[in-house]
């Protein structure tokens, strides 16, 4: 079965490029599009890893991954950062906020396909 991969991700088109390239990779994919549908459609699709953005409206992706992490039902799902953030220190805030990888955007597929791997392999986070 394919591995369910949950893209929260405010801009349409960075969202289009996600499912193109993970469905390429034979990944089924979730689609949501601030941090409050992205907690939403966590508890309710279980996906077994999540690409959060951090700068979304409603709710941001810093808060998103606390809920989240907070949540026993969804708190050792991968989560993963793609953002082109990539100022001094934002790695270092995003890994502190509950965030197990970090990509910045623009990002290859081959290199996102190769962490979302990685990290489905080692299976779920531990505490
Ligand atoms: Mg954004």
């Amino acid at each position: 079965m394919a591995s369910k991969i949950l893209i929260v991700e405010d801009n349409l088109m960075n969202r289009a490029l996600f499912r193109v390239v993970l469905l390429s990779y034979g990944f089924e994919i979730v689609e949501a599009e601030n941090g409050a549908e992205g907690v939403k459609a966590a508890r309710e699709q279980r996906p077994d890893l999540i690409l959060m953005d951090l700068q979304m409206p409603v709710m941001n992706g810093y808060e998103a991954a606390k809920i989240l992490r907070d949540e026993p039902t969804t708190s050792k799902i991968p989560l993963v950062v793609v953002t082109a953030f990539a100022m001094n220190g934002d790695r270092e805030k995003v890994l502190a906020s509950g965030f197990d990888r970090y990509i910045s955007k623009p990002f290859i597929g081959a290199e996102l396909s190769k962490i979302i791997r990685e990290l489905l392999a080692t299976g779920q986070r531990s505490e």
